[in-house]
């Protein structure tokens, strides 16, 4: 599999020109991926919807359940598979990004011993899992994604980062959270993502990264202990008033903070600047 002409090209690829299409992408853009299932019965059908001009929606690429790949809109011009949606500080994702839709069912419903689609097929229990979203509390049944499509997606982000320079893959479900649960749990797209990006959705949020904030001691004298309570030893001579310190974290009212040793202070003594 290779791109040529923003295309893809190879043995199990197809070509099918959907006219539900904006603009050219600006310079340096695409620069994301975003996930999608097309909650359809099958590819022919979804490729149809996509292809109709009335359903004013289209992808990059649509992942049959075999693997087999059909390509509808060219890399370097944007589709239409986002919709209102923001991440990160960017708005309307169709600007940035590549859709990758994959034929799946979605979010089943259980009656009886059977699992049942919206547009009422039935699906055994080996075609199902149960699991919780990341967006939502409880657990429901999701229809399967084969191994061929988990591969031929994996194989398509990894051209498009070599290609595009591709710095985010997103699921549909996290850049129009509420509005949208696609891929859902039933895609490793966490998995997918460290292996492609080497970064979790995770990574990026605050709770993170290291609270290094510099404080001054507030009170005439402080001790500094061994460990976040008034009776762990002491682990050198009380910190004077005015001490500049960094606060490396925080816990249950206590500071650990590093001066020319490391030991925790409690943390009404210490005010960060
Ligand atoms: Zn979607």
């Amino acid at each position: 599999m290779q791109i040529q002409n923003h295309l893809l090209t190879g043995d199990s690829i197809r070509l099918v020109e959907s006219p539900n299409r904006g603009g050219k992408f600006k310079a340096r853009l695409p620069d994301a991926i975003i996930i999608h299932y097309t909650a359809g019965a099958d590819a022919a059908s979804s490729i149809r919807s996509l292809c109709n001009p009335q359903s004013k929606a289209s992808a990059h690429l649509l992942v049959a359940r075999d693997g087999q790949i059909t390509q509808l809109v060219p890399f370097d011009t944007a589709a239409w598979h986002a919709g209102k949606s923001s991440y990160g500080g960017r708005e309307g994702y169709n600007n940035y990004s590549i859709g990758i839709e994959i034929d799946n069912a979605g979010l089943l419903t259980k009656t009886g011993e059977s699992y049942q689609s919206w547009f009422g097929r039935n699906y055994s229990a080996d075609q199902v899992i149960t699991a919780v979203h990341r967006n939502e509390k409880n657990a429901h049944y999701w229809h399967v994604y084969s191994e061929a499509q988990i591969a031929a997606v994996e194989d398509i982000c990894s051209l498009l980062i070599d290609k595009y320079g591709i710095k985010q893959i997103l699921g549909h479900e996290e850049i129009s959270p509420g509005r949208k649960v696609d891929p859902g749990p039933a895609f490793p797209l966490d998995k997918l993502r460290d292996r492609l990006l080497n970064q979790s959705r995770n990574e990026d949020g605050p709770a993170e990264e290291p609270l290094l904030e510099k404080g001054t001691v507030v009170a005439d004298t402080l001790n500094i202990r061994i460990g976040p309570s008034s009776t762990a030893a002491v682990v050198a001579l009380p910190l004077k008033k005015d001490t500049s310190v960094t606060i490396l974290q925080e816990k249950d009212g206590w500071y650990e903070v590093a001066v020319e040793v490391k030991g925790w202070v409690s943390a009404k003594y210490v005010s960060p600047l």
